[in-house]
């Protein structure tokens, strides 16, 4: 007997659940990508990719993962062995300022640790001793999808203006644009890179990179930029295939177009609050778990935790035990506890992470936390009562 069978609920932080209007917007013959409603769609799709993120600037579109818009931002405002301070919380600032000195970029990481934001006043003491501005940028995530900590990037801004650092400000949003409130141009970034297949709904395989002006001229002086990379032509695109350095990304095109339709349609502010109280329903989930076990959430303090995604810390070996009886059993994929491992546990087997990015709902939500509960009762891992109670009076109230 098996109590999985039934529709199959992926809750891990991306790829994220697409919507079937995304789905049979895809579904579909290949179009022609000389003229036609592709150019259309593309035409349309800048604005409203724009209109998400909150800017006037430019963003260039490319047929990659997060990995590649990292390098695809980095190349086009850097020269060999200019200095970037990487503002490391969790995983994956690690991981971009890795691939910055793949290419030959020298970072100099501030490393809040697995479980913390950025500390401002740590950043605000670096800053001011670069008296000289070698510093040439900060590298950021707004959501660290691995401790699922929320960075404050408009402090972050304030910081670089209080101490008067020409610095770029460059912030990964490929967890939490479309989900974690979020202002590129009130908030002063120069960079920002996200992707397709998490708050945007839609399968991975684009990248995006926006840019201020202040990025672009520094992309006069960047000795790194390739023709394939680089943004000018994307975002001045005298030729269709231009936008895209050959070919474009069809399909995605298609599905992309639709997302963005759900998205402006309900509205960002809606978004947000939509997100905002699902999230708020895990943590008080999690919260009355904890009260009788080893259940904990990751990051202590709500202000600093991403409504994208959850992280928790559940207790040698539990969190592998959990995640797999709770896909075998309940139709529920929970998310691996990414580089979340310490030097006594490093397989990370004793964390899970629940996603609940883009197209979540309530019942999506009081599901996954319903297969979690039957989960811990059925390996046995000492958990308090209540924690269903808890998430569905929290969305009552909302
Ligand atoms: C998912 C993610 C990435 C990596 O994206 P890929 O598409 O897997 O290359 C980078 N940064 C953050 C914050 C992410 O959530």
């Amino acid at each position: 007997m098996t109590l999985s069978r039934g529709s199959h609920y992926l809750a891990i932080p991306g790829p994220s659940v697409m919507p079937d209007e995304v789905l049979r917007a895809m579904h579909r013959p290949a179009p022609n990508i000389y003229t036609g409603e592709l150019h259309d769609i593309v035409d349309t799709i800048i604005p409203d990719l724009k209109r998400v993120a909150g800017t006037q600037h430019d963003v260039a579109i490319y047929i990659c993962n997060g990995h590649g818009a990292w390098e695809a931002a980095l190349t086009n405002v850097f020269r060999r062995g200019d200095k970037v301070l990487a503002l490391a919380t969790g995983t994956f600032t690690h991981g971009w300022a890795d691939k910055a000195e793949q290419l030959g970029i020298a970072p100099v990481r501030l490393d809040f640790g697995r479980r913390d934001a950025i500390d401002l006043a740590r950043v605000e003491a670096v800053l001011t001793e670069d008296a000289g501005h070698e510093i040439k940028a900060l590298l950021c995530v707004q959501v660290d999808t691995a401790s699922s900590v929320k960075n404050d990037i408009k402090g972050v801004r304030a910081v670089l203006d209080r101490v008067g650092h020409p610095a770029l400000l460059m912030v990964d949003c490929i967890a939490c644009l479309g989900v974690d409130e979020f202002h590129m141009d009130d908030w002063g970034v120069d960079v920002m890179v996200t992707g397709s297949q998490k708050g945007l709904m839609t399968p991975p395989g684009l990248g995006f990179v926006y840019f201020s002006p202040k990025a672009d001229a520094a992309r006069d002086r960047a000795d790194l930029v390739t023709g394939y990379w680089d943004w000018r032509p994307r975002v001045n695109a005298e030729a269709f295939y231009q936008y895209f350095c050959g070919t474009a990304p069809t399909h995605h095109l298609y599905g992309l177009r639709v997302a963005l339709d759900l998205m402006l349609d309900e509205g960002m502010e809606k978004i947000w609050e939509r997100h905002a109280a699902l999230a708020k329903a895990v943590w008080a989930a999690f919260d009355a778990w904890g009260a009788g076990g080893p259940l904990e959430l990751n990051i202590a303090d709500p202000a600093m935790r991403s409504n994208a995604v959850t992280a928790v810390r559940a207790g040698r070996e539990n969190g592998t035990r959990l995640r797999d009886w709770v896909s075998a059993h309940a139709g529920v994929t929970l998310g691996i506890g990414l580089g979340m491992g310490t030097d006594e546990d490093p397989a990370s087997d004793g964390f899970f992470r629940v996603g609940h990015m883009g197209h979540v709902n309530a019942q999506m939500v009081m599901g996954a936390l319903g297969a979690i509960d039957i989960g811990l009762k059925a390996v046995k891992i000492p958990h308090g009562p209540g924690a269903l109670e808890a998430a569905s009076t929290v969305l009552s109230r909302a």
